[in-house]
């Protein structure tokens, strides 16, 4: 079976990596999310490209889910030393990543190239894509204004209101090269756990339309997040946060969703929209869980 998954940093990385240890490389192909992407010290950062990469090279720190596993932090510390911003947190591993991508970007190479590229050196066998090459910007309206993405995200740690999002660039912006190819060889697509709002919204405002099979799991689980904003948000746009305002966001192209034994109260709820459900442990506090969730949506995929 020939999956597509669109997936954001964490909680898109973690069922990809489960994904990625069943199917081999050439049935599954990741599309990641950049309108978390920016500029900072002069680096071009790809927070959720990166995420994704490190987690399936079996590179990622294992305890907070971004960033490189056995990191040390000396060039922000001494960046922090010197007056500069530290607010965004950068491992010595991790800028080596974010330097070598500036450079080539410099240089005039695309950002799916040097993703290609990046994933050779780490050993990834699967395809990762940039959902664009062209830049495309999260903006976050606030309660105090628009905000850039990691403005809001890490600086000021969600605490604005949302009101809003824009995606800067997000009309102009064509899906990188292969992206439209793995939509239309794909047997179905996989909506990973990912935040709706501001992680999977930025890829299907970029690919448009879909016109196979889609299957999302939910990332809302018993009304409260594993991690992130997306209940907050739910609830500061005036929607009762659960899986199913999830099921509900995505309903239009929703062939199957999944969601977690805890919400099976709202099962119901969710076939009456037509589209069909697994109920299944959507945990995946453990490597194992990964795969264990991946082959259940398989399964499902299969089913449908
Ligand atoms: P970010 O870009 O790093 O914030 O990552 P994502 O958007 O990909 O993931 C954030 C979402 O992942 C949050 O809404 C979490 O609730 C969800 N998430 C994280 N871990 C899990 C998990 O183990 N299971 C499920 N179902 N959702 C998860």
């Amino acid at each position: 079976m020939k999956i597509t998954a669109l997936a954001g940093g964490v909680g898109g990385a973690k069922l990809a990596h489960g994904l990625a240890q069943i199917l081999p490389p050439e049935d599954l192909t990741v599309i990641v999310n950049t309108g978390d992407d920016f500029e900072h010290l002069g680096l071009y950062i790809c927070p959720d490209l990166d995420t994704v990469c490190y987690t399936l090279a079996g590179l990622a720190n294992p305890e907070t889910g971004w960033g490189r596993a056995n990191e040390t932090w000396n060039t922000i510390s001494n960046v922090e030393t010197l007056g500069g911003p530290s607010w965004f947190r950068l491992g010595d591993q991790d800028i080596a990543t974010h330097l070598e991508r500036t450079r080539r970007l410099k240089e005039g190479q695309s950002l799916s190239q040097i993703t290609k590229d990046f994933c050779k050196a780490w050993g990834i066998q699967h395809t990762i894509l940039p959902m664009s090459d062209a830049p495309v910007r999260t903006m976050v309206d606030t309660d105090e204004g628009e905000l850039a993405f990691q403005e809001y995200f890490v600086h000021r740690r969600c605490e604005p209101k949302v009101k809003g999002f824009r995606f800067d660039g997000v009309k102009e912006a064509e899906p990188a090269i292969g992206v439209k190819e793995a939509l239309k060889s794909a047997d179905a697509i996989v909506i990973c756990p990912s935040n709706p709002w501001v992680s999977v919204d930025p890829i299907l405002q970029v690919v448009k339309e879909i016109k196979k099979p889609v299957v999302a799991v939910s990332p809302i689980i018993g009304g409260k997040t594993v991690k992130g904003p997306a209940v907050k948000m739910y609830s500061e746009l005036g929607i009762d946060p659960s899986a199913l305002a999830v099921a509900n966001h995505y309903r239009t192209i929703l062939t199957g969703f999944v969601l977690d034994n805890q919400d099976l109260n709202i099962q119901t709820e969710i076939d009456n929209l037509a589209i069909e459900t697994l109920v299944t442990n959507t945990l995946m506090n453990h490597l194992a869980d990964r795969a264990r969730l991946a082959h259940d949506v398989l399964h499902f995929i299969g089913s449908l």
